[in-house]
């Protein structure tokens, strides 16, 4: 059950983000080639999290947004992919990088842990930054991961309360083809040897697609 009252955090500088992981190019978040930004910090801390080392709204690496924007661009996706920690926790600033990802042609999907009614609280409450981010968003995967019930069945989300929003009509048949659309897993090895897992599958899964290699470092 989600709390009614729960609303997002200010964004303390609306030009910095703070981010845990960029992920250049991947298939696995999100319809397409896609550019993945984790953020850092998330106040809604979820039970059963799989990143709980992005709750803290200390730590991650803080850049300037128009550093953050130059990077995104420079991957040459279709899209940009947000994730956490908490987007909306960073509304102010990530409106900013948004903004810009879709002036220059690009989707933007955002995930959230707050319900989509949670966030239309907050904005009929005079949140200009939360509407600012909700506007610059296409696709929008709103509420909070429950882990008594986890999504088996549709791609990108964790648990079967997480609802798709789609909020422009950048993906126009994105929800008839949701059943058909096949949840991905991605393994990548850097050249120091280390392991990252992204997409979503259950431990169970992934433990045996890694046996062979070890544990992975990195997931989401
Ligand atoms: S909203 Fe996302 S990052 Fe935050 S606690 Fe829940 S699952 Fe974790």
């Amino acid at each position: 059950m989600s709390n009614h009252n729960l609303a997002p955090r200010h964004t303390t500088d609306p030009a910095l983000v703070s981010i845990a992981r960029f992920l250049p190019s991947t298939r696995a978040e999100g319809p397409g080639e896609r550019t993945a930004v984790w953020v850092q910090g998330c106040a809604i801390r979820c039970p059963g999290c799989f990143n709980p080392h992005m709750w803290t709204f200390r730590g991650g690496e803080q850049l300037a947004t128009d550093a953050l924007v130059t990077r995104i661009l420079d991957s040459g996706t279709t899209g940009l992919t947000l994730l956490g920690g908490e987007p909306f926790d960073q509304a102010a600033a990530l409106s900013r990088v948004t903004r810009a990802v879709r002036r220059a042609g690009r989707s933007v999907m955002t995930f959230t842990g707050y319900t989509e009614a949670q966030l239309r609280r907050a904005i009929e409450a005079g949140r200009e930054d939360v509407a600012a981010l909700l506007g610059e968003t296409d696709l929008l995967v709103a509420g909070p991961f429950l882990r008594d019930r986890i999504d088996t069945v549709r791609p990108w989300v964790g648990s079967t309360n997480q609802e798709f929003v789609v909020l422009s009509d950048r993906f126009p048949h994105l929800l008839d083809h949701l059943q058909r659309t096949p949840d991905r897993v991605e393994i990548s090895v850097d050249a120091s040897g280390q392991i990252a897992v992204n997409g979503w599958a259950e431990l169970e899964l992934l433990d045996e697609l890694l046996a062979p290699v070890g544990r992975p470092l990195r997931n989401r």
